[in-house]
């Protein structure tokens, strides 16, 4: 029986694939059992299905799944998860951003009987002063605003139990902020700390807009206070008019010249309260598309090519 998975969503990392598998091979040979090191070709573009084969026939550890298109890197993560056999299971990124080598403490510590160890980052060199920055904020919004607490720097690099595997494989979820879902799940957890290494080939495949919508994922996923902010904003507009109407009527009583006149006035006004409005449905709609998302019931990916899984394995 498998005891360590480790899942690495791939997406166009034709460079990194070699130093990867050099790296996770010498400290999978030095774990105390059998291990399987499960890559999950997200669409790539470039030659990384064919490199993937090659590991696989030069290394039975080594297996694939591969997407019909490209469905994003949380999405390739849950399926390695629903695909893992393992009694633990460590994801991993591609880039080697997540050093390999922090594997063995990570075990150490579920051996000290925790179910989940997350890496916390202490520090991200070489990435820019603006994903640093916007990293740094959004963490910190999130913890504020989220039900649950949701550790802050900490990415997908993490170790989880089989229990915890087998609850997540069993949340029917689309949006899938899994960084969340792994918080929200419980069990003893801890953190150790890590410095964010540089990628070690290629681009970043996270763009901006990628980047974007994770984080609006993890918002709406889990927390309701957007939606409550239209309710303030909306209070606080109605108790604005009622000064007004009272201050209107007093000047008019007392027959001092209004300062409230002209059509400036009258156009700010309209343009505030129409943006405040937009801006409410906008997030009514965030969480309405998210209903639709979820009733539609499609699957989370399609496979083009498994290796390495008997038909039977899926878990
Ligand atoms: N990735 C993926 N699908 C995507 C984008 C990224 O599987 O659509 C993978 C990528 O190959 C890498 C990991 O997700 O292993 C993290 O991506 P990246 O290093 O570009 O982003 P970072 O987390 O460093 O910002
Ligand atoms: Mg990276």
């Amino acid at each position: 029986m498998t005891k360590y998975s480790t899942i690495v969503p791939v997406y166009n990392e034709e460079k990194t694939l070699a130093e990867l598998y050099r790296r996770v091979s010498a400290v999978m040979d030095r774990l105390d059992g059998p291990v399987e090191l499960i890559l999950i070709n997200d669409g790539s573009r470039d030659r990384t299905l064919p490199i993937l084969r090659d590991l696989h026939e030069k290394d039975p550890r080594i297996c694939y799944l591969s997407f019909a298109r490209n469905f994003g890197h949380q999405i390739a993560v849950t399926a390695g998860l629903n695909f893992a056999r393992g009694q633990v299971v460590i994801i991993l990124d591609a880039d080697l951003q997540d050093p390999p080598e922090l594997i063995p403490d990570l075990i150490e510590k579920w051996r000290q009987g925790y179910q989940v160890v997350y890496a916390q980052r202490t520090q991200r060199r070489q990435e820019g002063w603006f994903k640093r920055f916007m990293a740094y904020a959004f963490y910190r919004i999130l913890n504020r605003l989220a039900d649950i607490d949701i550790p802050t720097d900490t990415g997908d690099f993490c170790l989880m139990d089989r229990q915890v595997v087998d609850i997540l494989n069993a949340m029917p979820e689309r949006n899938r902020y899994l960084r969340g879902l792994r918080a929200w799940v419980g069990f003893a957890q801890t953190s150790i700390p890590f410095e964010r290494d540089p990628r070690f080939a290629g681009e970043v495949k996270y763009t901006f807009r990628k980047s974007l919508a994770l984080a609006i994922n993890g918002l709406v996923s889990f927390s309701k206070v957007p939606l409550r902010i239209s309710t303030y904003v909306g209070l606080l507009s109605a108790f604005m008019a009622l000064v007004m109407a009272a201050l209107v009527l007093y000047w008019r009583l007392s027959e001092i010249r209004s300062p409230l006149t002209g059509y400036a006035t009258i156009a700010i006004a309209i343009f505030f309260l129409g943006a405040v409005q937009l801006v409410s449905i906008g997030i009514l709609g965030e969480y309405i598309g998210r209903i639709y998302e979820e009733v539609k019931g499609r699957p989370l990916y399609t496979l083009a090519e498994v290796g390495g899984f008997s038909p039977s394995s899926r878990s």
